[in-house]
């Protein structure tokens, strides 16, 4: 069973189209949070960007790149908003890796990313510095 965005892909149901390359597929977002709001999509169907082979992240970070400013000028927007919802408890309703971009205006009444917290965690030193160096063990 294929996702959604798939199904956009292969031009099995409607999509307002902006641009497609050999890997990559952008569209508006059918409930946009504003006008011009813009998905970023691998074709290939990737549940989370962890799954994502690097050259195709590369090819779908060029389109991001390539589609921020259109959007922002193509709507007049004073700044874009662009995240990944990546994985089911961050919200990813969709499971089919897609980037958000979404234009942002002044005084439009939007938070920034740091509003997605919950409760904030109380971490000393010493568990900073435990958390960077697991980090980077792994990185
Ligand atoms: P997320 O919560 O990050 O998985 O976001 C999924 C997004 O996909 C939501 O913003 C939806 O409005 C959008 N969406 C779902 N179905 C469609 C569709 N058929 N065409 C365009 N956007 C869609």
């Amino acid at each position: 069973m294929s996702t959604v965005f798939s199904q956009i892909v292969a031009g099995e149901i409607p999509a307002r189209v902006v641009y497609e390359d050999e890997t990559t597929f952008a569209f508006l977002d059918a409930n946009p949070l504003a006008p011009g709001h813009t998905l970023v999509i691998p074709k290939v169907e990737y549940e989370r960007l962890n799954d994502v082979p690097e050259s195709e992240a590369a090819d779908l970070y060029a389109t991001i790149h390539r589609l921020i400013p259109a959007v922002e000028d193509a709507v007049g927007a004073d700044a874009t908003t662009v995240a990944f919802n990546n994985g089911e408890e961050a919200g990813q309703e969709v499971p089919h890796v897609h980037c958000h971009i979404v234009p942002r205006f002044a005084g439009d009444g939007g938070g920034p990313i740091h509003a997605i917290a919950g409760e904030t965690p109380t971490l000393d030193d010493a568990d900073l510095d435990e958390i960077a160096e697991e980090i980077g063990s792994r990185a």
